[in-house]
This record gives structure tokens, sequence and C-alpha cells, in this order.
């Protein structure tokens, strides 16, 4: 049977352009669908805004430190319309650019809401049909919204970075990357911040000692942190919006961000129509060629039950291209050794097992290296805040099977160990490593004590 393509996109994200762009340098006839923006979350409302606002609130800081090596710097102030224009031109600018690499790999972009009606056909809103040989998914996510009385005076992410001005009093419902990171984003930027989480701690998942350090500087930092605590109602007044916690106290604030997670972006999908099967969550199953249950349509992303991350996203859809039009290459993807950083202020970056994991495990021994210190450069700036590194090695092998941190540039740091501790690096390898100094990244191969977990 003849199809109008080889192969459909459904998302101009970064799954779906890096699927799209590969599938048509490898010679397949490819069309992208996509109903809102090109470059998906990351370039438009996630990772890159987010980036850039990260650096802005750090400037009050780097304002701070400088007066520390002399300078005189004159009265700041901050104009967040500036931001957000500048920030828009450049997003502008990305869309751009993925429009012209779809065109240049010689991509049809399809503008359009694109839903199944089989195996093999999608409907654009408006009308036209457009039948593929197959069909990958990479709609991505979208945020949750909890059930709180009055969570229609509440923001997501999504309109955080579109906000007319920046809020003097922000209250922010949640625990993971987006809430600390914004978090902190707001307090560089001179609001007040309080943070609200259900748990005892936040960023659960990662590093217990590096959660409670993150939790100390931002309660330095003057983030209010509230924990095991939830937000049950939200009135809005003439001064702003009352919230109400559950532990029966009210606080008045200007703004309220909710970031109590993701969820995949399936709605009005047709995914019935097609027969596609999804978990209780909504993600696409799929198996580890990203093939759905039905053999002709595969999923990427955000929107099947993997990591939802950028780089992950854009291997998954590189793969799928790869095995579908290219040079077959069978192996699946690796979940096991990736990186990951959370921007908050201070950052943290992480990879591999975490002190509590290699606790937990009854079959390996491990051994923990650690360090805790303040950054020679704060010192003549006198910024109170310390960084932490962590690494935890195999008492078998001495591998390194995690290292973790939390301080500055710390992405950039584990970003260049990621590869040490992906290649199967042991302490040893890391202890004759020279140094480079003075750096903050160079205690990684000069750690000297052990302690058994
Ligand atoms: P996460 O899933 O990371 O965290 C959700 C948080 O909300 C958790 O702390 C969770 O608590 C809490 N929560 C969930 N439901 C409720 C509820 N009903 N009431 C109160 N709290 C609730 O979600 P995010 O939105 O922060 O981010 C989504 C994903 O996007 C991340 O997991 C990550 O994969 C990706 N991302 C990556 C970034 C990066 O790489 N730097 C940056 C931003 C996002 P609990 O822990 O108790 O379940």
């Amino acid at each position: 049977m003849a199809y109008d393509v080889d192969f459909l996109v459904i998302g101009a994200g970064s799954g779906g352009v890096r699927a799209a762009r590969i599938a048509a340098n490898h010679g397949a006839k490819v069309a992208v669908v996509e109903d809102t923006y090109l470059g998906g979350t990351c370039v438009n409302v996630g990772c890159v805004p987010k980036k850039f606002l990260v650096r802005a609130g750090r400037y009050a800081q780097d304002f701070r430190d400088a007066a520390g090596y002399g300078w005189k710097i004159g009265k700041t102030g901050f104009d967040w319309p500036t931001l957000i224009a500048r920030k828009d031109r450049e997003i502008a600018r990305l869309n751009g650019i993925y429009g012209s690499l779809l065109e240049g790999a010689g991509v049809r972009i399809v503008r359009g809401h694109a839903s199944l009606m089989d195996a093999n056909r999608v409907v654009i809103a408006g009308g036209e049909e457009i039948s593929a040989a197959k069909i990958l998914i990479a709609t991505g996510g979208q945020p949750v919204l909890p059930a709180i009385a009055g969570i229609e005076h509440a923001i997501t992410s999504d309109q955080a970075f579109q906000l007319a001005n920046r809020p003097e009093r922000i209250i922010i419902l949640g625990g993971g990357y987006i809430a600390v990171e914004f978090a902190g984003i707001f307090q560089g930027l001179g609001a007040a911040v309080t943070l609200v989480h259900r748990g005892e701690l936040f960023l659960r998942g990662f590093d217990d000692d590096i959660r409670q350090h993150l939790a100390r500087e931002m309660t330095k930092k003057g983030v209010d942190l509230r924990f095991h605590t939830t937000i049950t109602a939200l009135t809005k007044i003439s001064t702003g919006i009352a919230v109400q916690f559950s532990d029966g106290r009210m606080i008045e604030t200007d703004q309220v961000m909710v970031a109590t997670g993701r969820q995949p972006r399936i709605d009005g999908l047709g995914l019935e129509k097609a027969s596609v099967v999804v978990d209780d969550a909504g993600r696409i199953a799929v198996n580890d060629q990203y093939q759905t249950n039905v053999p002709s349509i595969y999923a990427v992303g955000d929107v099947i039950d993997r990591m939802a991350l950028t780089p992950v996203a854009i291997r998954e859809g590189h793969f799928v291209a790869d095995q579908l039009f290219g040079a077959r290459v069978g192996k699946a993807l690796d979940y096991n050794h990736i990186a990951t950083a959370v921007f908050s202020t201070p950052e943290i970056a992480t990879i591999g097992l975490t002190e509590q994991q290699a606790r937990a495990d009854t079959i390996r021994q491990y051994q923990l290296y650690r360090t805790e210190f303040r950054p020679m450069l704060f010192t003549l700036a006198d910024r109170d805040e310390r960084a932490l590194m962590k690494l935890i090695v195999a008492k078998d092998s001495r591998q390194v099977v995690g290292a973790h941190m939390i301080g500055q540039d710390a992405g950039e740091i584990i970003q260049g160990l990621a590869i040490a501790v992906t290649m199967g690096a042991t302490k040893e390898d890391f202890d004759r490593t020279m140094a480079i100094h003075p750096t903050i990244a160079e205690e990684f191969v000069t750690l000297k004590t052990a302690i058994d977990l």
C-alpha cells in the first residue's frame, strides 16, 4: 500500500524534531505535525528560558560578591519586562532555527492538531488527512494541576515565563526540579519566596545529603521552606491571593505557582481509535525499540514511561529514526548512566548511585568519599555558601558508581565527570588524574578519606 509519507511525527519538540530530521537524512519522506511551537517544551517553556531566568537571578549575588573584589557597584535595579522580552526574542530565533533545520532536511511541517484515525492515518484539525507507513508520537507533557479549591488562581511554570511583572511575593507548591529551580529564580530576582512541599524534604530520589544541603543554602538565602505542608485552598482577594495551608495557617501572596509534576500530552490524540495502550498515568507503553502495541506506531520523550529529560528524548528520537530508516543499531538505550542537573541556586548535578541506594544494596559493598567546603573565590566576597561533593565507589571493582555535587557550576562539572563514570572509571583512575588548581572540580580527584557504607 502506498502512503503519503514514510514517517509522520506528531510533535516538533526535542524528540520529534530529532527523529524527523534523522529519518529525512536517511532518505525517508517525512512530515511533522505541530499545534503550538517548534522546539517543544525545552525551547519554549522549559530548559532554555529557565536557564536564562536562572542566570538573571544569580546576578544579585554576583553584584554583592563584586564589592568584596573592590568593585564599587552603583545602585542596581532589575527590570522583568526587559528580561522577558529578550528571552522571547531569543526563543523566536530558536523557533526559526528549528523550522529551517527541518525544512533544510526536506521535512514537511504541518501546522495543526493531529489526531490518529487508525494505525496509519492521522487527521489534522481542519481536515487534511495524512497516511504514513510509520507514525511517531512525540507530543511531550504538560503541567498537572492538583485538585485544590481555587486552583484557577494559580499559575504553572508555563505562565511564569510570561508574567507581566515579577511578583513581590510568590508561593511555590511542589518539591521537584521545577519548584526548586523557580524558587531560586524568584528569590534571586528579589521576590519573597515560600516553597511548600508535602514531603519531609524536596527532590525525592536525589542524594539525601545533597537535598539537605540545598535546604540549608536556600534557607540562608531567605527562601521560606515549608515541608510536611500543602495548600488546601486559594481565594482571590483585592490585595492578591489568600493561601490556606494544611496546617491551618493562611498567608497572603501575589502569585501562587504549582509545580506538582507533569503528565503526558495525549488529549485529543485519538489513541483509542488506533488502539494504542497507555498506562494508568496516561503514559504510552512502548518496548525497548519505542514501539507501542500497534506495530506501525512509535512514541518517545515525555509521553512515554521513561525519563522526562530533553537529552533522553533526543536520543530516543534519533534511535527510532536510525532503526526504521537507517543502519539499524539494535542496541537499546542505557538508562543507567544518566547525568542530570537541577538548576537550583546553588545548583545540583548528579550521576549514578546515591549514598542511600548504595547503603540499601545487600549484594555489593560501597565506599563514600565526601567533601564539603567554602569555595576559595567566595572568601573575598564574604559569600556564605558551601559546596558539597561526593563519590560512591564499589568496594570490589573500585569503580566510581555515583558522583554528586551541589555548588557553583555543578552542571558543568558533572557533565565532564559523567564521561568517566559512564566509561567505568575507578577511584584510582580519578586519583591519577592531575588536578587543575585552583578549581572547585579538582576536589573530585583529590578525595582521600573513605567511609564504608
Ligand atoms: P517532579 O515530578 O520532578 O516533582 C513533582 C513534585 O510535586 C514532587 O515533589 C511531588 O512530591 C509533588 N507533588 C506531586 N503531586 C502533588 C500534589 N497533589 N500535591 C502536592 N505536591 C505534589 O515534577 P516537576 O514538575 O518539578 O518536573 C517535571 C519533570 O520535568 C521532572 O521530573 C524532570 O524530569 C523534568 N525537568 C527537568 C529539569 C532539568 O533537567 N533541570 C528541569 C525541569 C523539569 P513527592 O516527591 O512527594 O511525590
